[in-house]
């Protein structure tokens, strides 16, 4: 596709015209020879023309989209690094409109957060100078104390902005289809991180991986899933995917489709962040899944009495008349996990066991093989060895 692009915008430019691939999707044109800004919009605009004719893949028709930023020299600068920096502000601004939109740069854009800027450039070569790093959070078993299950968490080591928590990234990377790519390596890491841990002594260990609706809706997601777990011989009950209502509200047939494709493989499928937003009872009707987790934002004030607690106890009764597992999200004191223990959670996840940490360390933990003192056996939780 980047060889048709490129194809179709040598074809466009004129020869003393310079061309270059930046990274990703991203596309400079250096225009000689301008004389007025008409001649950039012309040719932004036959630019925008020659890639709104479909493109024939491998037997596919595929349309695309662009945007254009320009910026003009001497006017906007004589400086190469902060042209492009204008050019790549003046392209946000198109992408806010719409797809093939052109927009040429001035001055108050400056306003816009420079963070954002360059992300979807850094994004693009993250993967392939390997900045991405898997944190694991340890999901606690109400019952035994023991460690069950562990939640991946992407973290990105993001060079001079030290490690870069998901939420700063996320939409960007589902924004500009890079949450595929990451996607798969994520679910291959993990993965293959499962697999070497189920094969050591410690336990059998289930391991949650995050999937972005956009990477859900996919068509070929179960085959993905499919061939990660073949390619790391992981076994497919150890797998749960977790989902949020974006994946779900999105096409029913469709989604129904994929989860059974999902159920056949043997993976699990968990409903992340359960109870907030629209629509969440018609999950449960319309969808096979195995596992609910309980949104932080019930349990960040759940104390007795509250109403918080009237709905986590909803949602617990709810997931045991429907026999599905329940995980409360985010656990901070004693006082939320006494309340949890005392409606038969079957299991949490948060701070006060431990916060998402390296490979490394999570293997310590596992050989550590701790047993959370739970308090309902009159003692506050903390770490102790079992025999
Ligand atoms: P999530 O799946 O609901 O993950 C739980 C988030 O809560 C994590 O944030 C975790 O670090 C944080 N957390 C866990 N325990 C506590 C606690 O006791 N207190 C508080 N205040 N926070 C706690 P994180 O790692 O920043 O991830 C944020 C979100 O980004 C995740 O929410 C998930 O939706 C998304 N995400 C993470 N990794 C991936 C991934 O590999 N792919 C995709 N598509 N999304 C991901
Ligand atoms: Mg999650
Ligand atoms: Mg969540």
């Amino acid at each position: 596709m980047l060889q048709l692009v490129t194809s179709r915008l040598l074809g466009t430019v004129s020869s003393n015209d310079l061309v270059a691939r930046m990274s990703g999707d991203e596309f400079v044109v250096v225009q000689a020879n301008v004389e007025s800004p008409n001649d950039a919009e012309d040719l932004a605009r036959k630019i925008i023309d020659s890639l709104s004719a479909p493109f024939l893949l491998e037997e596919s028709e595929i349309r695309i989209g662009c945007t254009i930023g320009i910026t003009l020299a001497p006017r906007d600068s004589q400086d190469a690094e902060k042209l492009l920096r204008c050019a790549d502000l003046s392209m946000y601004r198109a992408k806010a409109e719409g797809r093939n939109t052109l927009r040429f740069y001035s001055p108050e854009m400056d306003s816009i957060s420079w963070n954002n800027i360059g992300l979807e450039t850094d994004l693009g070569k993250a993967i392939a100078q390997e900045q991405f790093e898997l944190h694991y959070q340890p999901q606690i078993d109400l019952e035994t104390g023991a460690v069950a299950g562990a939640e991946a968490l992407l973290r990105w080591n993001r060079p001079e902005f030290g490690l870069t928590s998901p939420a700063a990234f996320i939409d960007i990377a589902e924004e500009t289809g890079l949450i595929n790519e990451i996607g798969a390596w994520v679910l291959k890491k993990a993965c293959t991180q499962a697999a070497a841990w189920q094969s050591s002594p410690y336990r059998p260990l289930r391991i949650s991986v995050n999937l972005s609706p956009v990477q859900f809706l996919r068509q070929d997601i179960v085959q993905l899933v499919e061939d990660t777990l073949k390619a790391t011989g992981l076994n497919p009950e150890f797998l749960e995917l977790e989902l949020t209502e974006g994946s779900l509200l999105k096409d029913v047939e469709r989604t129904k489709q994929i989860l059974q494709g999902l159920k056949r493989l043997g993976v699990r499928v968990a409903i992340d962040d359960f109870g907030v937003g629209f629509s969440s009872l018609s999950y449960l009707k319309n969808f096979a899944v195995d596992t609910l987790k309980i949104d932080r934002s019930f349990i960040s004030s759940l104390l007795a009495g509250s109403r918080d607690e009237a709905i986590v106890r909803a949602i617990i009764s709810l997931s045991q008349s429907l026999e599905l597992k329940v995980i409360a999200e985010g656990v901070e004191t004693n006082a939320q996990l006494a309340c949890l223990l005392s409606h038969a959670c079957d299991e949490a996840q948060g701070y006060l066991f431990s916060r998402p940490i390296a490979a490394d360390a999570f293997e310590a933990l596992l050989k550590e093989n701790p047993r959370y003192l739970l308090p309902k056996q009159g003692i506050p939780p903390k770490k102790v060895q079992s025999s």
